[in-house]
Order: structure tokens, then C-alpha cells, then sequence
């Protein structure tokens, strides 16, 4: 019952950013990051008709993805180590967190092996966090050719976290730079990145009015998580 009113409400604030941002809805898909939570509200929220779920941690995907219905779709949205993806390539849709070459070049090795493409998002650290992983800006134009060579790797657009803070509108201008950024991306490469992966429960109306076309809602749809850590500790453990 309250997954169906969260979600009823997330969907109205969407909604009510698009309008405030003279955009249609239907340009914004929301992922419901579902780490921490069980499979079963997965299942609850995949019965309201909600299709797109994102976990960070390949262990606990692993082992809910089998649990849930066939048809949904997997985002990985957190830091993803070379040693897992292998894992990855089997279990996701989109990988969020590609943030090197090194990283790049295993997926390929990868996707190589299991005839697969894999679509990835590049995470930029836009804010210059040292806490966050993700490309600086200047790095990532200098190695952008490099990993759009990457014959199994289709580059759909950028990830970025803004800073933890209570008001979200600090978050605008990280939200504003990083789209600003993709532009900037899409010149080198020469195709449209359609994908833009910013905002979170805090700040994802902001996101919206900035040009977000996913946001990454885990609390304000399930809950409160039980307490593994914040998403920087709990997207480099596994
Ligand atoms: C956990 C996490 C989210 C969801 O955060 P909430 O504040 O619970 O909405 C979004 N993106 C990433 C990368 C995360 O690790």
C-alpha cells in the first residue's frame, strides 16, 4: 500500500518537473534503485507497473534478480570492479559507472565473450568530489574517442551524483555543468547521447528542470534503507 502511494506520488512530482520545465513526462523513465530491499517489493512495485530497477552491488543482484519477473529491466548504478564484469554483462541492461579505460576494456573483454553489446552510461564527477568516483571533466574529453572505440560498448549518455546537501538546488549547477558536459561529448563523437542519469531522492525535481532523463529514486519510493551505509560506502563494497 505505501509502495503504490509512493510511486503514485513520485510519478505526480515527475510530472509536475516536467511541467515545470515545459517537458513531456514520458522523456523522464524513472529507476527504482531497489539495494537493501527485498525482492519482494521489487515485485510489489513491478505489479504497479514499474518496469526499471536499479542495484549496486553485483552480489545482491545476483541473488534477487532471479527472484523477480522476467520482464524488468536492470540498471547497475554503482562502482563496478573489473573483477565483476563478468557479472555484469550477464545481468544488466545499462551499466551506470564507467569511469576508466581499464574498466571500459573488461566490459569489452566481456561483452566479447558472451556476443553481447552493453549499453553504458559514463559517470562524470562534475563536482570535483574527491569521495566520488567518475571522470573529471578534462579527462573525460581527452579519453572519450578512446572509449567510443570499444566495438561491444554503446556510449548512451552521462551519470552524475551531485553533492549530498539539504537544499537541493546546490545540486543545480552540477546538474547544469554535466549536461553542459554531454553536449560537449556529443560534438566529439558526432551522435546524439540521449541518456542523461542525474538525480536522486533529494534532488530529483531539480534534476528534471536541469534535463535529466532518469532519475535514480531508491528512499523516497521504498523507504528508508536498512542501514548498510551511504551509497558512496555502499557502492564500493560487495
Ligand atoms: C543509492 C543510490 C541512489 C538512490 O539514492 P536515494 O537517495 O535513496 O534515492 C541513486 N544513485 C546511486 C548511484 C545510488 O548509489
Amino acid at each position: 500500500m505505501e509502495l503504490a502511494e509512493n510511486l503514485e506520488r513520485i510519478r505526480q512530482r515527475i510530472a509536475a518537473a516536467c511541467g515545470r520545465a515545459d517537458r513531456d513526462p514520458a522523456s523522464v523513465d524513472l529507476l527504482a534503485v531497489s539495494k537493501n530491499h527485498p525482492a519482494e517489493s521489487v515485485n510489489t512495485l513491478a505489479s504497479l507497473g514499474q518496469r526499471l530497477f536499479g542495484e549496486s552491488r553485483i552480489q545482491e543482484a545476483k541473488a534477487k534478480i532471479p527472484l523477480c519477473p522476467g520482464h524488468l529491466r536492470w540498471h547497475m548504478i554503482g562502482h563496478l570492479q573489473s573483477n565483476k564484469a563478468r557479472d555484469a554483462v550477464q545481468l544488466f541492461e545499462m551499466i551506470h559507472g564507467v569511469d576508466s579505460l581499464l574498466l571500459a576494456a573488461d566490459l569489452q573483454k566481456r561483452a566479447e565473450a558472451a556476443s553481447k553489446t552493453v549499453r553504458i552510461l559514463i559517470e562524470t564527477n562534475v563536482a570535483g568530489e574527491s569521495t566520488k568516483f567518475g571522470y573529471a571533466p578534462a579527462r573525460l574529453l581527452s579519453e572519450l574517442e578512446q572509449l567510443n572505440a570499444f566495438k561491444r560498448l554503446e556510449i548512451h549518455g552521462l551519470m552524475c551524483m551531485a553533492p549530498y546537501a539539504p537544499n537541493p538546488e546546490t545540486a543545480r549547477p552540477v546538474f547544469r555543468r554535466c549536461r553542459a558536459l554531454a553536449t560537449e561529448c556529443e560534438a566529439i563523437l558526432g551522435v546524439p547521447l540521449p541518456v542523461l542519469s542525474m538525480g536522486m531522492s533529494g534532488d530529483f525535481e531539480v534534476a528534471i528542470e536541469e534535463g535529466s532523463t532518469l532519475v535514480r529514486v531508491g528512499t523516497a519510493l521504498f523507504g528508508e534503507r536498512p542501514r548498510r551505509g551511504g551509497p558512496e560506502e555502499s557502492a564500493g563494497a560487495d
